[in-house]
């Protein structure tokens, strides 16, 4: 048997994410490595730090880039926070809001779970209902864009409505960050957990997460030991914030920090609230196009994520076929659908650098001419 390098095509990815990675980020990738705990390195890490709390709008101190993918970032909030017994409100509006229903089972606390349908927005009353039911509860947690179904969902609400019944908020931002409104501070987030690869437009494998004093002070009064070594927080806490005593915790990936760096330089520099607007306009068109093709959209417009597109494939149309086309013909990646949606939708896109013109342009051309086939 004979191996070589592998070299991928150039794909445009409108998928559920990965997303597209711009040139200079992509070429970030190929800088030079330097050691972990190298001086420069923990430079760079510092403005990480300083850009990570600009993308979630916030002053929390602990504020970091988990070594490990979304998943581990949702996984990280539960073990720190939750301790066995614990009550948990969870909204589950699609496949992520079960995750954290499976997360809170496996540390042997106690999920409420407050159902809405899927493609829908979490329901605010039956959230409040749960609270009122259960007034020890602990925590609230709920997925801000459900990347499975395209809903958007009321964090300002939520987030408010477990403030007034004693609970903190656990909130995933995989999908939002950095491609609708998200002020963590200002609504009163309490944990929150995010991706590289989505509107952020980095290589995956990374999750930003940031904590609120209260946060912190609760994984500090735990009664019992995290779980899990590499996910408890409080032994990474000295090398992200502890002044000049950064100690080695795990190897850091360090030219995929350099990417997630560029990333979050470039959405600086564009402006956070640029970036919504972008992801809004380049969504609205997409829409008017996919109106003309004839095609619906699940969610309703006003709970509809621009990012994330989910519509249902036309009678008659063969799912696997048509996505196949678009790969083999325009190098085009869109999603599939996931969970309830599988074989019934397809998940447009438009994380980050992907949310562009040509792109759209490029999309509606693409699948146009997928259905004339
Ligand atoms: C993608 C995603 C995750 C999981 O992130 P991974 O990086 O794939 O582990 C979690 N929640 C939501 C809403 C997502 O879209």
């Amino acid at each position: 048997m004979s191996f070589q390098s592998f070299n991928p095509p150039r794909r445009i990815l409108m998928g559920p994410g990965p997303s597209d990675i711009s040139p200079q980020v992509l070429s970030s990738l190929s800088r030079p490595i330097v050691g972990h705990l190298d001086p420069l390195f923990i430079g760079m890490m510092d403005e990480v730090k300083a850009l990570l709390q600009y993308a979630f709008q916030t002053k929390n101190e602990f504020t970091i880039a988990l070594s490990a993918p979304g998943s581990a970032g949702m996984e990280a909030c539960f073990v720190n926070l939750v301790e066995p017994g614990d009550k948990v409100i969870v909204c589950r509006n699609g496949v992520f809001g079960d995750r954290m229903v499976q997360n809170v089972i496996r540390v042997d606390a106690e999920p409420i779970i407050v159902d809405t349908t899927w493609g829908r927005a979490v329901e605010i009353d039956k959230v409040e209902q749960a609270l009122i039911d259960n007034p020890d509860a602990k925590f609230v947690a709920f997925v801000h864009a459900e990347t499975a179904t395209g809903a958007v969902s009321d964090a300002k609400t939520l987030c408010a409505l477990a403030h007034k019944h004693d609970c903190l908020s656990i909130v995933d931002a995989v999908t939002s960050l950095g491609g609708i409104e998200l002020r963590v501070d200002e609504w009163g987030i309490d944990a929150i957990y995010s991706g590289s690869q989505k509107c952020l437009s980095c290589v995956p494998g990374l999750s930003p997460l940031s904590f609120s004093e209260k946060a912190v002070s609760v994984i500090k009064n735990r009664k019992t030991l995290v779980q899990s070594w590499f996910l408890d927080q409080s032994l990474v806490m000295s090398y992200w914030s502890g002044e000049g005593k950064r100690s080695y915790h795990h190897t850091a990936p360090v030219n995929s920090l350099y990417a997630l760096h560029e990333s979050l330089l470039h959405l600086h520099n564009e402006g956070l609230e640029n970036s919504w607007d972008r992801h809004k306009a380049q969504h609205e068109d997409l829409a008017r196009g996919l109106e003309k093709l004839g095609i619906k959209f699940i969610v309703p417009k006003e709970e509809r994520l621009p990012q994330l597109n989910a519509i249902y494939i036309p009678d008659g149309v063969d799912d696997v076929k048509v996505r196949n086309y678009l790969l083999n013909h325009y190098n085009l990646e869109i999603g599939a659908g996931l969970g309830d949606f599988a074989g019934k939708a397809w998940r447009i896109g438009l994380m980050g650098y992907a949310a562009r013109s040509e792109n759209v342009a490029l999309c509606l051309t693409a699948l146009e001419d997928a259905l004339n086939q």
